[in-house]
């Protein structure tokens, strides 16, 4: 209390003390401590949605700010995290003439590749989910990617991530799927050097990942859904499933061998699935064919033959 007498240079009770430092000290020494005790009362920064908060200036104006809480990496940080992504690009360029922002997330060690099989597969809802760091490093990283890709004369093409199950959804990478984040989580950065055929089929490519139903060798096994069984299925994480449960069942078969055909009838099937067969001899699993739709395979083989009939009227081969 002596400091209380000393400012006011009067004598106060202590239980005066803190009405009085409000009202009706003068002096600009308890001017100070007032503003201080105010400002304890109601916090100078409050939060707002929008990323911005309102700041009260010492003339009671408002001022919007920043948030003050915003994440800013420092330069040191940031170098670092190039360099990781960097290395990470390239590896992936090198390997397969083009980059994804995924192949990145694997490369510098954030995305798990037995996780990211999970994500493919429509058992997680979205990838940010599953990114073992937090959104501003993300948002930090695809941006080094994406600046490093675009000066290193990269040509950026957007795919399209579909789930591998037979209901074939589109695979969300962000928690609110948002137009902006989404297009660019899926675009691929393919090699400028090589040709523009090659690099539309490598885009297609990578956006259709296949479904892949197997005709196993042993046919003793049971869906693990219905108890079933049948000469195809479907590998998934409990077991084997059929068919039927699958939803494939109305497909037809259609083995390897006319490439154009099975390109033209795979281009007009909304659902189709690579039938593979495992080689003992050769150790792995090989293809057979393909599952289509009855509907699109009649109008590729009808389209084809429409097309071998027209050219031998112009005196062409049909090749
Ligand atoms: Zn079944």
């Amino acid at each position: 209390m002596a400091a209380a007498a000393e400012l006011g240079g009067r004598r106060h009770r202590p239980e005066n003390f803190l009405v009085e430092s409000a009202h009706t000290w003068r002096e600009p020494a308890s001017r100070a401590l007032a503003r201080q005790a105010s400002r304890q009362v109601k916090p100078a920064y409050p939060k707002a949605a929008n990323g911005f908060c309102t700041q009260i200036d010492e003339d009671g104006r408002s001022l919007h700010v920043k948030s003050v809480d915003r994440i800013h990496m420092n330069p040191q940080n940031r170098r670092k995290l190039a360099g990781r992504v960097i290395k990470a690009a390239e590896a992936a360029l090198a390997a397969k003439n083009y980059v994804s922002p995924v192949d990145v997330l694997v490369g510098i060690g954030w995305l798990d590749s037995a996780v990211l099989k999970h994500w493919q597969q429509g058992q997680v809802d979205y990838l940010e989910r599953v990114v073992q760091t937090n959104l501003s490093r993300i948002s930090e990283a695809m941006k080094l990617f994406r600046s490093w890709a675009a000066a290193k004369g990269l040509v950026p093409k957007e795919t399209h991530y579909i789930a591998r199950t037979p209901r074939r959804q589109t695979l969300r990478f962000s928690k609110r799927g948002g137009p902006t984040i989404e297009p660019l989580c899926r675009t691929h950065w393919l090699s400028g050097e090589l040709p523009k055929s090659k690099r539309e089929r490598l885009a297609e490519k990578a956006s259709a990942p296949e479904l892949v139903v197997i005709h196993p060798l042993n046919s003793a096994w049971t869906c693990h859904r219905c108890g079933g069984t049948g000469n195809l299925l479907v590998m998934e994480n409990p077991g084997p499933a059929c068919m039927r449960c699958v939803g494939l069942d109305d497909l037809e078969f259609l083995s390897a061998g006319n490439a154009l055909l099975t390109r033209r009838a795979k281009a007009k099937s909304a659902r189709h699935a690579v039938v593979v067969r495992f080689s003992k001899s050769r150790g792995r699993y090989e293809r057979q064919g393909l599952l289509i739709e009855p509907q699109a395979l009649a109008e590729a083989q009808r389209n084809l033959a429409q097309q071998a009939v027209m050219s031998v009227g112009k005196g062409e081969t049909y090749g």
